[in-house]
């Protein structure tokens, strides 16, 4: 029963249907890759998820642990457990991330968290991922890095604790050895908070390498096109997208 469905799923953005009836399951504790090529629907598909009001649900349904979330609003998917990390985290003036982290987490949270608290417990967690504490008082991702801002991104999701986490393109932009902080961020939380559920979304199978996702999927023109597991990455770091798609394309004519 626990568990993230995706059922029959068709996504419009401005006028145009972009996810064409799309169904996958996300499990807890498992990793799982979302690939496809550069406009694919990938992103799409996961602001869908997340309940972005630009992208309007027209037909499916989504479901966790049973229950119809489709068009809750997003900060009800949010308490809910779903979380989502940006492929391009915006920059906030005047935000700093320790006060940004705290309004988050306590927002989901019924036990509020005090300052003190608050800023005891993400000192430890920035240490674990290597990130200077003096970063706390920087504005939200202002002046940072790609590697920063992705790294921002992962120590949100440390913090938030959520069920399910879409993390759209952690690794886009980045460098080899900021991809491998990124990973290594990731699996950290893996051990820290074994039941969460990490959807990772990429074109890329580098960051993969370092994650060995239990399921691949790969999304092309709004469709699922092939499914398996991790081998189904490797083949694709060798060959291309290219000759999944004609497979992809033969078993629909057929
Ligand atoms: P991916 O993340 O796989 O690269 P996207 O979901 O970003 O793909 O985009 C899929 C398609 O949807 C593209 O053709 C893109 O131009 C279109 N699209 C995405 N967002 C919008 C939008 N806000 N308005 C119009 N078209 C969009
Ligand atoms: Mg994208």
């Amino acid at each position: 029963m626990n568990k993230l469905e995706i059922i029959d799923l068709k996504v419009e953005v401005g006028g145009i249907e972009i996810i064409q009836g799309v169904t996958l399951t996300f499990h807890p504790g498992q990793i799982h890759a979302l690939m496809g090529p550069n406009g694919s629907g990938k992103s799409t598909l996961a602001n869908a998820i997340m309940g972005h009001p630009k992208y309007k649900i027209t037909q499916g349904k989504i479901l966790l642990d049973g229950k119809d979330i489709t068009h809750e609003k997003t900060n009800l998917r949010a308490k809910a457990g779903l979380f989502l990390s940006f492929q391009y985290p915006s920059e906030i003036t005047g935000v700093a991330i320790g006060n940004f982290l705290r309004t988050a987490v306590n927002n989901l949270r019924e036990q509020k968290y005090s300052v003190v608290e608050f800023h005891h417990l993400l000192k430890e967690k920035m240490a674990q991922l290597k990130m200077d504490s003096s970063f706390m008082r920087r504005y939200l991702n202002e002046g940072f890095s790609g590697g920063e801002k992705k790294r921002a991104e992962i120590l949100q999701l440390i913090m938030l604790e959520p069920r399910y986490a879409l993390l759209d393109e952690a690794d886009s932009g980045l460098d080899v050895d900021a991809i491998k902080t990124v990973a290594e961020g990731i699996n950290l939380v893996r051990k820290t908070q074994q039941e969460m559920g990490i959807i990772i979304i990429t074109h890329y199978n580098r960051i993969l390498e370092y994650l060995h996702p239990d399921q691949v999927s790969i999304l092309y023109q709004g469709k699922i096109i092939a499914s398996g597991g991790y081998e189904l990455a490797t083949r694709i770091e060798k060959e291309g997208f290219e000759p999944v798609i004609k497979n992809g394309h033969q078993r629909r004519i057929n």
